[in-house]
């Protein structure tokens, strides 16, 4: 049995419309994605933060998925066993079909009330309310995704690691590889022995300890991890 596990970024979803933040043409110009997405910035105006997110939402709402995401479900489908780990937030790769899905920094779609707790998807965009309320208990919401400073979710964070441990196939899309720990995640494959593959059209930490580079962007390099894997007999 062939285990195959890919792992993406901003990048995979470049070609759906949605601005990564590192790469040329990042979002929001006047900010800094770290001068918005932190619980300071969060605390100190809500409204900034809902509005930047209500945005996104909007943006990502009209976004399909690309044929990089189609690929990467088409690779679930046909493999013994496939987990993608994304460090996206905004859904594309359950639109896309993917089900064994890893969604390392949480979903843009849900909200988290922070007084009672509650987690739940609320799909209205744009807001009408701005901060939304929680449903349950009227409290303050904010999006269910982690921020800059912010611990990752333990146990999705140990199945990420222990998943990667045990790839034959690591495949990497469209991430600077520079955000920790996720960026760790194909260095520990590698180094437990997966072959590993990064579809980037720029070069990144990853580029050096991998077995193959595609210098593509996501969907023209899918293709060609995906007639890859055919050779290899991985799917
Ligand atoms: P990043 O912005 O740091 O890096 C994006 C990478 O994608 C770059 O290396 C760039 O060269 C590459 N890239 C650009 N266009 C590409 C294309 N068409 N095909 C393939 N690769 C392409 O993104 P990151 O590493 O994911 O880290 C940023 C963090 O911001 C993530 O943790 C994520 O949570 C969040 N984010 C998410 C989204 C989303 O959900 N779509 C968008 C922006 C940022
Ligand atoms: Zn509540």
């Amino acid at each position: 049995m062939t285990r195959i596990v890919a792992f993406t970024g901003a990048g995979i979803s470049a070609e759906s419309g949605i601005p990564t933040f590192r790469g040329k043409g990042g979002l929001w110009e006047k900010f800094k994605p770290e001068e918005l997405a932190t619980p300071e910035a969060f605390m100190r105006n809500p409204e900034l933060v809902w509005r930047w997110y209500d945005e996104r939402r909007q943006m990502i709402k009209k976004a399909k998925p690309n044929e990089g995401h189609l690929i990467l479900a088409k690779i679930e489908e046909e493999a013994d066993y496939f987990v993608l780990i994304t460090q996206n937030v905004d859904g594309l790769h359950f639109e896309a079909g993917n089900r064994n899905v890893l969604e390392l920094h949480g979903n843009i779609w849900r909200v988290r009330c922070l007084s009672c707790g509650q987690r739940y998807y609320l799909y209205e965009t744009p807001l009408k309310e701005i901060p939304p309320r929680c449903q349950f208990c009227g409290g303050l919401l904010r999006p269910d995704v982690v921020w800059f400073g912010e611990m990752l979710d333990p146990d999705i964070l140990d199945r990420a690691f222990r998943e990667s441990e045990l790839a034959d196939v690591f495949i990497v899309v469209g991430t600077s590889a520079v955000v920790y720990p996720a960026a760790y995640l194909p260095v520990v494959a590698k180094e437990h022995g997966a072959f590993l593959i990064e579809v980037n059209p720029e070069e990144t930490p990853i580029s050096e300890i991998a077995d193959v580079v595609i210098r593509e962007k996501a969907g023209t390099g899918m293709k060609r991890v995906y007639e890859i894997l055919r050779e290899r007999g991985d799917i």
